[in-house]
């Protein structure tokens, strides 16, 4: 049996299209490869977010040629958003690459495979817009969890983000469609949901009969089963008080909001076409905590924006002193052609950036510390998702934290009860309640 080996760089988004290239491939009668080495079909589905994701891509296609060289059969396909956005460069800089398909291509892969092998030329399969999706073809990696994307692309073109530009513009798969995904994988015995949109607050408002985020909550909180929903990304923009109420009123829907934050000044956050401001924001976790109970929330922001000067970056310390995250993802700004952002000056010395980003790290990994903290004693339920570090059990608490505990692999895919004994930063440890 031919086999292949998927790597994939980024988001959720992308994870989910792997698994939609590996239900692709297994129905062609290819079988996953735990080793690179060993495989016919190496796909590599790109991430094209921030520079180090995509100089780190091409080392690793660079390295690719050894293997190429030993294999000349190999195939080496190049996905996702970097294959959409450069693939000039990819052809120019590695002309051993195989095939090249963008994010508009992903279910064209089986017959580009096949056009390779029948005319032995490179392939290059760029759509610069269109809808792919079909909910009933992908392989979720859990038995017990899945990704459900409910909408693809983005039209917010915050000025230092590449998406809208591979992405494009955002499409909302139909209501019925994701229900009926749904109840389908949680016959099959899934119990955790994530629904996955670049801004999932916005969705269905480009549909033919709108419906809401909220509304679309609501209806999958009812499906018999379900015993956990959750989302992401919300732009904070569009966070209602419909979606707060749902989210508040449904048990199986988690209480964990992602929301980003990006930047605290309003001069950085009008100059990434935000449009929210900092008191908006500070707002709209007022209203989440006091209508949310034990909500959780974790944000992104950047540092080092071109203009950012140092009381800018004092109003980020600021939110996150007022906000108390539990856990914040940080990067450093990273320029990418094509953007609004690209042509803004940038006057910040990259030592200056870095220190400014090792502080916010510093204070934000002490308040993740003393929230962590605060949950020893308690005994919540727990999801066991798979094996951890030191051969212990990982699980998942309904706020998103996570959990390490000794127990046996069968308890992997089921809800436990954890009695949380030590915190650190990014984890927790505790003991099963028998
Ligand atoms: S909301 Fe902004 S940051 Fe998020 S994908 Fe869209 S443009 Fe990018």
């Amino acid at each position: 049996m031919k086999k292949y080996y998927i790597e994939t760089f980024g988001c959720q988004m992308n994870e989910f299209d792997s698994e939609r290239i590996e239900y692709l491939l297994d129905k062609e009668g290819y079988s996953a490869s735990e080793k690179i080495e060993d495989c016919d079909i190496i796909v590599i589905n790109t991430c094209a977010v921030r520079e180090k994701a995509e100089n780190k891509l091409y080392g690793h296609i660079g390295n690719l040629k050894n293997l190429k060289i030993l294999k000349p059969d190999l195939l080496i396909c190049i996905g996702g958003c970097t294959a959409q956005n450069l693939k000039e460069k990819i052809l120019k800089d590695f002309p051993y690459v195989d095939i090249i398909f963008g994010t508009h291509n992903i279910s064209q892969l089986p017959e580009l495979i096949l056009k390779k092998k029948e005319i032995n030329k490179n392939i290059c399969e760029i759509r610069e817009k269109g809808f792919d999706y079909a909910l009933d073809r992908f392989r979720h990696t859990f038995p017990f969890k899945s990704y459900i994307p409910i909408s693809i692309g983005c039209n917010n073109f915050c000025s230092y983000c590449i998406v809208p530009y591979v992405r494009g513009k955002e499409i909302s798969i139909k209501p019925g469609k994701i229900i009926e995904t749904a109840q389908k994988l949680v016959s099959e015995g899934v119990v955790e949901i994530m629904l996955l949109g670049q801004n999932v607050n916005s969705y269905g408002k480009d549909l033919d009969n709108p419906v809401t985020f909220s509304q679309l909550l609501d209806k999958i909180s009812q499906i018999d089963g379900l015993k956990r929903i959750r989302f992401m990304t919300s732009h904070p923009k569009d966070l209602s008080a419909e979606l707060i109420n749902v989210i508040a009123e449904k048990p199986n829907i988690m209480s964990h909001i992602h929301l980003p934050l990006q930047a605290g000044s309003n001069k950085i956050l009008e100059m990434m076409n935000r449009r929210y401001t900092k008191e908006d924001y500070l707002e709209i976790i007022h209203n989440i905590r006091s209508r949310i109970k034990d909500s959780s929330l974790t944000t992104d922001i950047i540092t080092g924006f071109p203009g950012e000067k140092r009381d800018d970056f004092e109003h980020t310390l600021d939110v996150v002193k007022k906000v108390r995250f539990n856990r914040a993802f940080t990067f450093i700004y990273s320029k990418r052609d094509g953007t609004a952002a690209c042509s803004l000056e940038d006057s910040i010395s990259k030592k200056e950036k870095k220190e400014w980003f090792k502080e916010l790290v510093a204070l934000q990994n002490q308040i993740s510390f003393e929230e962590n903290q605060k949950l020893i004693g308690r005994c919540p339920e727990v999801l066991v998702e798979g094996k951890g570090s030191k051969n212990l059990l990982e699980g998942r608490l309904e706020n998103n934290s996570v959990v390490n505990f000794e127990g046996s692999n069968n308890l992997i895919g089921r809800f436990v009860k954890i009695k949380i004994t030590g915190a650190k930063s990014f984890y927790l440890t505790g003991n099963i309640l028998k």
